[in-house]
């Protein structure tokens, strides 16, 4: 493939780079609108969403289906005036020619340049995890009880944190472990009062206010938490088959912290409508600092800037097309869905049945890799996004995932013989059996090329 030129890039498909792109199709640009992400929002696990105009409860699932069946429409009417990348991540960006950027993206397993005359970032952020505790995710420590509560069936567990998703959090876990407390470092509960009252009033829970962990204990699992009582200053360790981490958000700003200004948090620091340090360059939502992090700020704000950018656009000038480039790109799933093949190929085409689990995945002779993943939860439908992708991409290769709600018996063999405490994890099979795995939120597709390259040693 040649290099890609466009005349604005979308980087991130939450309610805020959706509602950009919306702008940016309907304003018909002849350099077209490139976007590329993988599809979800951070509030896809979020079992209410109460504040979106309009709908006055739905569930995150609810909203990310509303903005996915809006995208499929402006896919299908726009799909002259867009480039689409799914799933696919921008890893690095550099200043080109004058009034140019030259954006790295990870697509498809591959490195795929694209210049362009606009940027727009709407990358969000993800959950915060305690420092020096990374090698524990996927071996105690969680981030969302909707993905892997059922995992921590029987078990003891903390969830550290007191905002809103904790509390959430403790109440899904309730129903399925066997000792739950919910520690944090402030005097009271910080998330809202009808959570915190029925936090409160769930049988058997310990609220421990004050209380901050000092590290995160074990070797290969998470086995227990050192602590610290704020209020004496004592000193305590507590031993633990799981730790919930809701401790806030970091901004998924990396790729462009080395040319575009930032502030303290990492946060892209924006300068009204959107307008960053660089001209042509404009976040939105999350990853952009002074507003509240709120879906509809989020989406307003993409909005904002989109048509920022667009003016923008306008004002340097008419696009004219870079005579080596490529001017057009939709993903293979983009296409078939074009071509009517079935919209759910985006998503997902990998589950198999309990039956296909046990005379198909175990019995396969050479390698499989499976993914073992949760309806619901955000991670696993961005891994599976990758997941289909180098499926399509590697035919020598047997794909197969499953899934903790329907899957009762696959996943009973997984948890008995496999240990699995997150979802999505990988795990690469040589003859039905186990000989690597792999849990990454961050970078599902790294994990996947990793297993695809043992395959290949
Ligand atoms: C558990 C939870 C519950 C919440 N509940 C509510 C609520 O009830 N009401 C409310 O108003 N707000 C709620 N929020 C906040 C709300 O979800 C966020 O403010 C909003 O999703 C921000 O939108 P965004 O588009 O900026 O980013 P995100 O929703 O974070 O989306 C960013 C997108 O960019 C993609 N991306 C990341 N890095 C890259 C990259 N390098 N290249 C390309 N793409 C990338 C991500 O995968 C994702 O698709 C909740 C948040 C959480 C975590």
């Amino acid at each position: 493939m040649k290099l890609l030129y466009t005349d604005m890039l979308i980087a991130g498909l939450g309610p805020g780079g959706f509602t950009a792109a919306l702008y940016g199709a309907e304003a018909l640009l002849p350099g077209k609108v490139t976007i590329v992400s993988n599809i979800g929002s951070q509030a896809d696990t979020t079992p209410e969403i109460t504040n979106w105009p309009g709908v006055p409860r739905m569930s995150g699932q609810d909203f990310q289906k509303m903005i996915n069946d809006h995208f499929e429409e402006l896919i299908i009417k726009y799909h002259d005036y867009l480039n689409v990348f799914i799933p696919a991540r921008v890893v690095g960006v550099e200043l080109a020619a004058k009034d140019q950027y030259m954006v790295n993206i990870r697509h498809d397993g591959k490195n795929q340049y694209v210049l362009t005359r606009a940027l727009l970032i709407a990358t969000g952020a993800r959950n915060r995890n305690l420092k020096g505790a990374e090698h524990f995710v996927g071996k105690g420590i969680s981030f969302c009880a909707t993905c892997d509560a059922s995992l921590y069936e029987g078990r003891k567990v903390w969830v550290y944190g007191s905002g809103n998703t904790a509390l959430e959090n403790a109440i899904m876990l309730h129903k399925h472990v066997s000792s739950l407390t919910l520690a944090f470092v402030t005097d009271n509960i910080s998330g809202v009062p009808d959570l915190a009252r029925r936090v409160r009033s769930l049988p058997g829970i310990t609220i421990m206010p004050q209380t901050e962990i000092v590290s995160v204990l074990g070797d290969a699992n998470l086995t227990g938490v050192r602590f610290k009582n704020l209020a004496t200053g004592k000193e305590d360790v507590k031993a633990l088959n799981g730790l919930f981490v809701n401790i806030g958000m970091d901004v998924n700003t990396d790729p462009f912290k080395d040319i575009i200004e930032t502030n303290r948090y990492g946060e892209i620091i924006s300068r009204g409508r959107g307008r960053t340090s660089l001209p042509g360059v404009f976040v939105a939502g999350d990853a952009g600092s002074g507003s509240k992090k709120q879906l509809i700020i989020a989406a307003g704000k993409g909005a904002d800037a989109a048509t920022a950018a667009i003016e923008y656009l306008t004002s340097i000038g008419p696009f004219t097309p870079c005579a080596d480039c490529d001017q057009a790109y939709l993903s293979p799933q983009i296409l078939s869905m074009l071509e009517g093949d079935k919209k759910e190929k985006i998503y997902s085409a990998t589950d198999v049945s309990d039956d296909e689990f046990f005379e198909e995945v175990l019995t396969h002779k050479g390698y499989t890799i499976l993914d073992v993943r949760k309806n619901g939860c955000p991670d696993c439908e961005v891994a599976e996004q990758f997941f289909g992708a180098a499926k399509e991409e590697h035919g020598e290769i047997k794909f197969s995932s499953i899934e903790l709600d329907r899957n009762s018996l696959a996943v009973e063999w997984v948890r008995n013989n496999e240990n699995i405490q997150h979802v999505p994890t990988f795990i690469l099979l040589f003859d039905g059996k186990e000989v690597a795995r792999r849990v990454d939120m961050e970078q599902p597709w790294k994990v996947i090329e990793e297993l695809i390259a043992l395959t290949e040693e």
